[in-house]
């Protein structure tokens, strides 16, 4: 792209910055940029595509710029852009709209039409708030993710209201860390699933939940942004792997499962970057006598997006020593169906959204049977979650959908509220029916 790269623009910003905070030069915007889906690109049409979109990526931007404004790569698909003499929030806001709407054409790549759409934060510097130029690129990178959490393509500006809410995470980021240090304040969360023919008990989920000290039981939806964001969630998912595996196998010497039972375990894709994780893991399993292929790790359709290639390897060695692989929410992320191949997974959960209307709404039920002909046709193992109601189930079962997981059977719930003598019935419900 022959832009400018991070050092560069990080001390253009600081002169941009020294001027404004000393009233010698004018006020200014900085506006973050990060392509949606690259990496999706990249590994679907090969880097030499890649190489192009952005390219091409650039020169839109640039097209929406004035000369006086500064463009650079950060990394990646990431781009800055420096907007001088910008005095009100409006004036930003038409840009960053007029770059969105850049991204509306698609992009001619060997012939193709690749769509490719962009997230941008935007932050006006501002005297009152901001203490340096760090505070600058920081606030915007924020309120781009901000975009991305709202579903990609359009613009977000930091505000007040960000930054409050910035505030308050750097709280819970601190108690976190705190949490995590002092253990049992995290704690795991078990939920069965069943062979959908035999009713028998097939496996275990763990689900994170935090038992806060003042505000109760978090869900892990409220927590897990902040620890994505502050990396945090390396921490997290291996404590959860250890209390799970410690957990197996507690239940394996008590005779409560025995050795066909699959430990599913969520893994965030921030662990994907860690080398060291196979050989930790590889110690751990060893440590608690556990076969690699009791352990499920699921990773969720949407987080493969944007992974990095070093993930492939690091998924190679965990399927090479023998742990399986689950995709996650499979059906939400729109990823290429060559990742299945690609990332060697063992398992496909199909994803709540379908399973919730599959006995009501036809689309539903052609997704769910399209699904289960790709696993049958590569040979994946089929779980389908979130599993209310036993008409769902009856038509699960009907599909021949291998596993089920659900309300229906049980909650999630500490391993000592599990109900196991409900889950030993479930074998004579489904033999009746
Ligand atoms: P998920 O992996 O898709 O987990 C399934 C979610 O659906 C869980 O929410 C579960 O409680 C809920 N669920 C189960 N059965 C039903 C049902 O019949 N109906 C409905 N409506 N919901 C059902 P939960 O526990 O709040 O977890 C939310 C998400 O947080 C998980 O989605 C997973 O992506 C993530 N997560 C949970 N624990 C961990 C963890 O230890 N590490 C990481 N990285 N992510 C985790
Ligand atoms: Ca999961
Ligand atoms: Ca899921």
């Amino acid at each position: 792209t022959k832009l400018p790269n991070r050092s560069f623009f990080a001390k253009t910003l600081r002169r941009f910055w020294e001027a404004y905070a000393s009233g010698a030069g004018e006020r200014f915007a900085v506006f973050f940029i990060d392509l949606d889906r690259f990496k999706l690109v990249n590994d679907t049409l090969g880097h030499l595509a890649g190489d192009h979109l952005l390219a091409e990526a650039g020169n839109r931007i640039r097209s929406c710029m004035r000369h006086k404004d500064f463009m650079a790569r950060l990394g990646g698909d990431e781009f800055a852009v420096l907007l001088s003499g910008m005095e009100q929030i409006e004036g930003c806001e038409m840009i960053a709209q007029r770059m969105v709407d850049e991204f509306e054409r698609p992009i001619i790549i060997a012939g193709r039409e690749v769509f490719t759409t962009a997230s941008l934060g935007v932050v006006l510097a501002d005297k009152e708030h901001h203490h340096s130029a760090e505070e600058l690129l920081r606030d915007a990178d924020h309120a781009m993710y901000r975009t991305k959490q709202q579903g990609r393509h359009g613009y977000t500006v930091f505000n007040h209201e960000l930054r409050a809410d910035q505030a308050d995470q750097l709280a819970m980021e601190a108690e976190l860390r705190r949490a995590l240090d002092e253990s049992d304040q995290l704690v795991p969360y078990y939920q069965p699933f069943i062979d959908a023919r035999t009713g028998h008990l097939a496996g275990f989920e763990a689900l994170v939940r935090w038992q806060h000290p003042q505000r109760g039981l978090i869900a892990p939806s409220v927590f897990l942004p902040v620890a994505e964001e502050s990396g945090l969630i390396m921490r997290l998912d291996r404590y959860m792997i250890q209390a799970a595996c410690g957990q197996l196998r507690q239940w394996l010497d008590s005779g409560r499962v025995g050795e066909h039972i699959a430990l599913h375990i969520n893994l965030s894709s921030a662990n994907l970057h860690d080398t060291g994780l196979v050989d930790w893991m590889r110690a751990l399993m060893a440590q608690h006598g556990l076969r690699p292929g009791m352990l499920h790790l699921e990773i969720t359709e949407t987080a493969l997006i944007d992974v990095p290639d070093i993930a492939a390897t690091v998924m190679a060695e965990l399927h090479d020593m023998g742990v399986r692989l689950a995709l996650d929410d499979f059906g939400t992320g729109y990823s290429a169906l060559s990742y299945l191949h690609r990332y060697q997974f063992d398992v496909l959960k199909i994803d709540q959204s379908f399973v919730l209307d599959v006995d009501r709404k036809e689309e539903s039920a052609a997704i769910v049977r399209a699904i289960l002909a790709l696993a049958d046709a590569l040979s994946l193992e089929v779980v389908a979650e979130g599993v209310e109601t036993l008409s769902q189930l009856w038509r699960l079962r009907m599909m021949g959908c291998e596993k089920v997981q659900g309300f229906l059977f049980s909650h999630p719930s500490l391993a000592r509220d599990i109900d196991w003598g409900r889950l030993a019935t479930i074998v004579q419900e489904f033999a009746i029916a």
